[in-house]
C-alpha cells in the first residue's frame, strides 16, 4: 500500500507544531524503520552508538554553518521546551544581587518575565500593553540598567505577530538573551550580539522535544554548582547534550531541517527572502482593504511568520475559516486569548499555499464587503 501524500496533506497554518518540508517528512518515512549505517531505526539506537553521536555532531554543525555561530559559543539540544527555558534562563544567568531585565512585546514575553519574578528580582524595560501588543519600541523608548544580569526579549511574539527586523543591539555589555522560539532559522541573525538564544524546535526549526540553547562560553559560569543537575547550562554543555537521553529522533529531524536549508533552499539568506516574499503575500491584501481585513501588528513591526488579522465581525470571521476548511486550509483560527485570523507561514510553507489562501481572501472580500 502506498499512500498519495501529497494529496492527503492540508494546507497547514497552525502555530506550532507546525508544517515541516516535505522532503524531510519523506526522507524520515524513507529511513523510519533501518536508518543507513544504523540496521535499526534511530528510535531504538542509544543515545551513546556512534551513529547517534554522528547525527548530533552533524545536527550542530549544519546549525553552526547556517548561523554562523561563533567559536565561543556552546550549542545545547535540550527538552522541557522554551518554558523551561523560562524558568532556566534565570536560575543561571541571574546571581542573588542583581536583577534581570525584560522587554515585553507581547505574550510569551510575558509569560518568561512571570517565571524569571519566581527567581529573582525584575525590571520592565518597555511594555507594549497599552497597543495591546501591537508594536516594538523604537530606541528612545527603552534603556537598560548597566548592572542587569541580562536583558530578554522575545524575537517573534507568535500570539501578536509582531517580530523584530533585525538584531537589536544593547547599548551596553549587559547580554541580550533572546526566546526565538518561533522564527529561528528565518534570516541569518548576528548570533554576536547576543548572549543566549533558545527555541523551541516545533514552530520552525524541526517537531517537538527537542528545544536549542546557543550560549556564550563566559556565561556558562554563572550556573551556580547547587542547582539541580539537569536544570545547569554548564552541566549540559560539559556533556555535549548528553547529560541525560535527549530527544534523539526529534535532533535527527532536526539536524534533516538544517540540510534542506542548507542544500535546497541555500542558505539563510535565500530563506530570508522567500519568507518576505510570502509575507507580502498577505499583507499586501490586507493593506487594500484595512476595513475588511484589519492587521493587528503595525506595518514596521510585522512578523513574517505569524499574519494576525481580523474581520469586521466574529460571524464573517467564522465564513471565512469555515470556507478556509472547505479549501482543505487548517490551523489559521488565532490564539484563544487574543482571537481573530493567524496565519503562520513558517520556513517550510511553501510559497504555493499562501498564495491561495491570498486567494481566498481576495475572493472572500470581493462577495462579502459592502
Ligand atoms: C511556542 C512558544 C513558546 C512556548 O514553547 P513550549 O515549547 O510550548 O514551551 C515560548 N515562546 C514563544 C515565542 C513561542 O512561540
Amino acid at each position: 500500500m502506498s499512500l498519495n501524500v501529497a494529496s492527503d496533506r492540508c494546507l497547514n497554518f497552525s502555530a506550532g507544531p507546525a508544517a515541516l518540508p516535505l522532503p524531510v517528512l519523506e526522507q524520515v518515512q524513507s529511513e523510519l524503520v533501518s536508518a543507513p549505517g544504523c540496521g535499526a531505526s534511530i528510535l531504538e539506537i542509544s543515545h551513546r552508538s556512534k551513529q547517534f553521536k554522528e547525527i548530533l555532531a552533524d545536527a550542530e554543525e549544519r546549525l553552526r554553518d547556517l548561523l554562523a555561530i561563533p567559536a565561543n559559543y556552546r550549542v545545547l539540544f535540550l527538552q522541557g521546551g522554551a518554558r523551561l527555558q523560562f524558568s532556566m534562563v534565570p536560575m543561571n544567568l541571574l546571581g542573588a544581587d542583581s536583577h534581570a531585565a525584560y522587554l515585553l512585546s507581547g505574550s510569551w514575553g510575558k509569560k518568561g518575565l512571570e517565571q524569571a519574578k519566581k527567581v529573582g528580582a525584575t525590571e520592565i524595560v518597555w511594555d507594549g500593553a497599552d497597543t495591546n501588543y501591537d508594536r516594538l519600541p523604537t530606541d528612545s523608548e527603552w534603556s537598560v540598567d548597566p548592572k542587569a544580569a541580562y536583558l530578554h526579549i522575545t524575537s517573534n511574539e507568535t500570539i501578536q505577530g509582531v517580530q523584530f527586523a533585525k538584531d537589536p543591539t544593547v547599548a551596553n555589555d549587559v547580554p541580550l538573551v533572546c526566546d526565538s522560539s518561533s522564527d529561528l532559522l528565518f534570516r541569518p541573525v548576528d548570533v554576536g550580539q547576543y548572549g543566549l538564544i533558545y527555541a523551541c524546535a516545533q514552530k520552525n526549526a524541526g517537531p517537538a522535544g527537542v528545544t536549542l540553547v546557543i550560549i556564550r562560553e563566559d556565561l556558562l559560569e554563572r550556573s551556580q554548582a547547587s542547582l539541580p543537575g539537569y536544570l545547569n547550562y554548564s552541566e549540559h554543555a560539559k556533556e555535549k547534550s548528553l547529560y541525560n537521553t535527549p530527544p534523539t529522533f526529534a535532533i535527527y529531524v532536526m539536524g534533516l531541517v538544517a540540510r534542506w536549508l542548507q542544500e535546497e533552499v541555500g542558505g539563510l539568506a535565500r530563506m530570508h527572502e522567500r519568507n518576505l516574499a510570502k509575507a507580502k503575500l498577505l499583507y499586501d491584501v490586507i493593506d487594500e482593504s484595512p476595513d475588511f481585513y484589519a492587521g493587528h501588528a503595525q506595518p514596521a513591526d510585522r512578523s513574517l511568520m505569524n499574519v494576525t488579522f481580523r474581520l469586521p465581525s466574529d460571524e464573517l470571521q467564522a465564513e471565512f475559516l469555515a470556507e478556509a476548511a472547505s479549501h482543505n486550509m487548517s490551523g489559521l483560527a488565532g490564539h484563544r486569548s487574543v482571537g481573530g485570523i493567524r496565519a503562520s507561514i513558517y520556513n517550510a510553507m511553501p510559497h504555493a499555499n499562501v498564495e491561495t489562501l491570498r486567494e481566498l481572501m481576495v475572493d472572500f472580500r470581493s462577495r462579502k464587503a459592502s
